[in-house]
């Protein structure tokens, strides 16, 4: 089974309906992408003498060459090997060696950064300009049949975001990335043909995962123009085309509630908000539901299980007089249909509900492992369960509340202090733009909490006010020691908080 068979089904079913579009602009439907990538895949083949298994990076801002290239490379039988724009040239470099790509796409801005990582990729032939006459080239050839592909054979080598060390390349196969397709269905929402999704968030990572169940459902997806997330432009093509499902992360949720374009939201535009990838604490996902109505849908999920582990519905987000919907709120949801979901000690016991573990997943979407990486293999994958490195808890009803990666967890004085109670609270504030809770070293109690504030702009925070706020909420011993007032959060590419960078900072 080859997931480009999603598109040849499409090309059937949704012939002229409308596939890709720049901004307010159509640019293909399903009959034409599936042409084209059915020719572009031929080339690739014929051209570059690629066989089934090479892999095939790419290095795009958000375009809507990016779905030409995916379904060219798995309708040839290759892996993709998406890479986020924003990342630094030795990023690049390190990726296009580690998965011995052949060929690498790129848009005009990253074509140097490129050129340069290349040069410690020895495997790397060619590197394509997918606004150029090469690019365009690719499409003037003859359709070639859908290679056949196993299930299990990878289809997509997902780098991890890498909050600490080297990323790694989480293998997908077609079978992972069928089942999270279904999954979608199953949890998340059933799309309708003529609806649409703007692509705001990277399509290396969440956004272009769920291009599958957009895809095979007939739905439009939309590239913003600025190949970005500019909140102003995607208010706009949300009201341009109908029925919009959009992928944010928690932080992309929050600037589009506080920015003034907000209000200029057509009522009944957006279908979907589905966001995760980081935390979203209540206070900020209660605003959000009063600003844009019942349309959030929470995933929890990590590249080694993508968008797969659990979710929090737009069902229970409305079930306000539900006498837990606050911890619900806070939770990440259910175990999704398609995976097992278990909190473990450290020998992999089950742990009843409220005491908190490890997460470990067990199911169709998970990765089959690294790629070129057994080591961490071995350790992530072990019988048959991932190994999330996240640490949570499951109440009497079966959600999970998600602590924090077990790695971020303090330990003060022998308890355990989970960051995100603490930031929780602090994020009450309304003077608090952001803030992160890390450990720092001590003596007497081996670590003690620490606080880094962001205060919003115009606003004098100071510390005693927090530490109010703290004692009226949550257990003294977890209350800060120390408040630190920063300019800004550092921040990876995904706008997931480095917390490493915090510890470093003490
Ligand atoms: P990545 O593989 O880059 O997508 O990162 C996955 C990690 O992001 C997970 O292991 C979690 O630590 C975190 N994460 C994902 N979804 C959520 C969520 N809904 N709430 C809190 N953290 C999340």
């Amino acid at each position: 089974m080859n997931i480009a068979h999603l598109l040849l089904g499409s090309s059937q079913e949704f012939r002229d309906h409308v596939a890709l579009a720049r901004g307010g602009t159509a640019h293909l439907s399903y009959r034409d992408l599936w042409r084209k990538a059915s020719v572009m895949s031929t080339y690739l083949r014929a051209r570059f003498g690629l066989v089934p298994g090479d892999r095939v990076a790419f290095a795009l801002a958000n375009c809507v060459e990016a779905i030409e290239v995916m379904y060219a490379i798995w309708h040839a039988g290759l892996c993709a090997v998406p890479m986020n724009a924003k990342l630094h040239a030795k990023e690049f470099a390190f990726i296009l060696e580690n998965s011995g790509a052949k060929i690498c796409f790129v848009t005009p801005d990253l074509a140097t950064t490129i050129a340069e990582a290349a040069k410690e990729a020895p495997a790397l032939k060619e590197i394509i300009d997918v606004t150029t006459r090469p690019y365009a080239l690719m499409a003037v050839s003859d359709p070639s049949p859908m290679a056949d592909c196993a299930p299990e054979d990878p289809a997509w080598l997902f780098y991890t975001s890498g909050t600490t060390g080297r990323p790694k390349g989480a293998t997908l196969t077609h079978r992972n990335l069928l089942a999270m397709t279904l999954n979608y269905y199953a949890d998340v929402d059933r799309p309708v043909a003529g609806g649409s999704m703007v692509h705001a968030a990277p399509i290396s990572h969440g956004s272009g995962l769920w291009n599958f169940p957009m895809l095979a459902r007939g739905v439009v997806q939309v590239f913003p123009e600025s190949g970005k997330y500019d909140v102003a432009e995607t208010v706009e093509l949300m009201n341009r085309w109908p029925d919009c499902s959009i992928f944010l992360a928690p932080t992309m949720v929050k600037r589009l509630v506080e920015h003034p374009a907000a209000g200029d939201l057509r009522p009944g535009a957006l279908r979907l908000i589905t966001y995760g990838g980081a935390p979203m604490y209540v206070s900020d996902l209660k605003r959000a539901m009063g600003a844009l109505g019942n349309v959030l849908c929470q995933l929890y999920g990590q590249g080694e299980s993508p968008m797969t582990i659990t979710h929090l519905s737009r069902e229970i987000h409305a079930l306000s007089d539900h006498p837990r919907w606050e911890a619900r709120l806070a939770s990440a949801g259910v175990a999704d249909t398609c995976v097992e979901v278990r909190v473990v000690d450290e020998t992999g016991q089950s742990l009843p509900a409220g005491e908190v573990g490890e997460i470990i997943v067990k199911g169709d979407t998970v990765m089959s492992g690294y790629w070129n990486n057994p080591e961490a293999t071995a350790r992530s994958l072990r019988k048959g369960w991932l190994w999330t490195g996240d640490v949570g808890a499951f109440d009497q009803d079966g959600f999970l509340t998600l602590k924090d990666r077990s790695k971020d967890m303090i330990i003060s004085g022998g308890s355990n202090i989970y960051p995100r109670e603490i930031e929780d609270v602090l994020n009450l504030h309304p003077g608090v733009a952001e803030c992160s809770v890390v450990g720092r070293p001590h003596a007497e109690w081996g670590e003690e909490v620490v606080a880094f504030v962001v205060a919003r702009p115009g606003t004098a925070l100071t510390a005693a006010e927090l530490d109010r706020l703290c004692l009226d909420n949550i257990a003294r011993f977890k209350r800060p020691k120390d408040y630190r007032f920063i300019e800004a959060l550092p921040k990876n590419n995904y706008g997931k908080i480095l917390k490493t960078e915090l510890r470093a900072l003490l």
